[in-house]
């Protein structure tokens, strides 16, 4: 496979995922109601992670401003992942100061690159109010957490979120689809945070050193330090 065949496989799980979520908003459902529309934007302050190739695909079709909104998160993100001890506090510090996706258009809270968004964005699915959306459990009083818990019901959520599970199931499986393909071509695949990669790919061509196998794009990282704490990982045959 190449490039554009990986980037118009990519294009397909996209619309099979957006049919699969209309249908399931569509269906007249007594065992849960979704609450996602245009300009609830309180998800896309959360870390998105997604596979190289949409990365790509997303910085193939940047504008300008894109562009400049993209890059001017970097130097605090690079900050927040060299700070962060472990994981969850990497999760929780991304969302409280970094102020949100970059391509989130501001004026409307609607996705700027809506067509081009990531499978882990198309697969989250709110089954509660969006201000849900918005809150940090941490700062939840502990019996205000046990009876939003208590309210969840596991066999249609993800467990403990508010998030549909059906939809980030599919979004998990296509996502992998794209990890494969990527490794089958390559022998090199790539994932982690969407900006942190989208970046990668406007300011140094990733997709081009990518294309020379794992072990040139292992030393290119390493040799710039680009393999920062929870925004990468890489991955051999
Ligand atoms: S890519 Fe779009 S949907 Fe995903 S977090 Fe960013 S603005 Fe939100």
């Amino acid at each position: 496979m190449s490039w554009p065949e990986l980037l118009e496989n990519l294009s397909a799980s996209g619309r099979q995922l957006d049919q699969q979520t209309d249908l399931l908003c569509q269906t007249e459902n007594t065992q849960f109601q979704l609450f996602c529309t245009k300009g609830c934007s309180n998800c896309c302050t959360l870390a998105v992670n997604c596979s190289f190739v949409e990365a790509v695909a997303i910085a193939n079709n940047l504008s300008a401003d894109q562009r400049q909104a993209l890059t001017a998160k970097l130097p605090l993100l690079r900050q927040i992942s060299q700070q962060a001890e472990n994981l969850k506090e990497f999760l929780r510090q991304f969302r409280a100061q970094l102020g949100g996706c970059p391509f989130l258009a501001v004026e409307d809270g609607s996705c700027s690159i809506y067509p081009l968004r990531p499978l882990s964005c198309r697969a989250l699915l709110s089954t509660r109010n969006s201000s849900w959306c918005a809150v940090d459990f941490a700062d939840l009083h502990p019996q205000e957490k046990e009876a939003f818990l208590s309210s969840l019901n596991p066999e249609i959520v993800a467990f403990p979120t508010h998030y549909l599970a059906t939809s980030q199931e599919l979004g998990l499986e296509l996502e992998s689809v794209s990890m494969v393909a990527m490794r089958d071509t390559f022998s090199v695949a790539l994932s982690g945070n969407l900006i942190y990669q989208v970046w990668l790919e406007t300011e140094f061509q990733l997709s081009k050193v990518l294309a020379q196998g794992f072990a040139a794009t292992r030393q290119f990282i390493e040799e710039r330090k680009l393999d920062l704490p929870f925004l990468l990982q890489l991955q051999g045959r």
